[in-house]
């Protein structure tokens, strides 16, 4: 089999990984494979069964029921698939990322879902984005990149998306929750939020998505014909 491409973006939550990402893939027609959402999965499955995400005796007892896939639709829009239901848009709150964070921390949820993001990358061209693509994932990825910017900014950045969707957002609420996130992200133990040793970083905090988009494909150029 020939081998594949895969391009690792980590960063923060709001550092617009998953926009960028999701842009590329389509232009370079790659694979999108947003980690996060795996994640997230794990999450609103443990919330079903009222199981707290720091509980980590009752993750271990109910884990082996769950049952996750990822499809993909006509679109090239990654679907979560949670013991057979879709669940994509469910995923999607506010609660369900303070959770995500939680669960994520713990090294059983981290092992279940190594070999799930490994063989995407083994059978697809990807860019995979999260938090340890780089670092743990796919410490071979052909580019590695670390998207990131103020937790100001990228509050700034996600209160104008809700309201831009007619939804309520409250800044000072998002930034807390943001810098939260950071904090547990980057200092748990089990494959912390980090740039790898040789991932490009980019600070996105005084670019323009216009800007950002041709600086990551200046990056990506640099080993993979565009
Ligand atoms: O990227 P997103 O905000 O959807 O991720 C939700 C949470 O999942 C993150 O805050 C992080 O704790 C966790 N995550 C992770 N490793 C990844 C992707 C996400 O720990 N590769």
């Amino acid at each position: 089999m020939a081998k594949t491409i895969s391009i690792a973006i980590d960063g923060p939550a709001g550092a617009g990984k998953s926009t960028i990402a999701r842009r590329l893939a389509k232009e370079l027609g790659y694979y999108y494979v947003d980690t996060g959402a795996i994640y997230r999965t794990v999450a609103y499955f443990f919330d079903l069964w009222g199981i707290s995400p720091k509980d980590l005796d009752g993750i271990t007892r109910y884990i082996d029921e769950l049952t996750i896939g990822i499809e993909y639709d006509e679109e090239g829009v990654q679907h979560m698939i949670m013991n057979g239901m879709d669940v994509t848009a469910d995923i999607r709150t506010q609660d369900i990322s303070q959770k995500a964070s939680l669960v994520s921390a713990h090294a059983i949820v981290r092992d279940l879902l190594l070999d799930m993001q490994r063989d995407m990358a083994a059978k697809h061209n990807v860019i995979m984005d999260g938090r340890d693509i780089g670092t743990v994932v796919l410490p071979k990825a052909t580019v590695k990149i670390f998207l990131t910017a103020s937790p100001e900014v990228r509050a700034h950045r996600r209160t104008k998306e809700l309201l831009d969707k007619g939804q309520k957002a409250d800044y000072q609420r998002i930034l807390k929750e943001i810098q939260q996130r950071d904090y547990q992200d980057t200092h748990r133990q089990v494959a912390p939020l980090k740039a790898a040793r040789d991932a490009v970083t980019l600070d996105t905090s005084e670019m323009d998505l216009d800007s950002v988009i041709a600086a990551i494909k200046e990056i990506v150029s640099r080993k993979v014909a565009l």
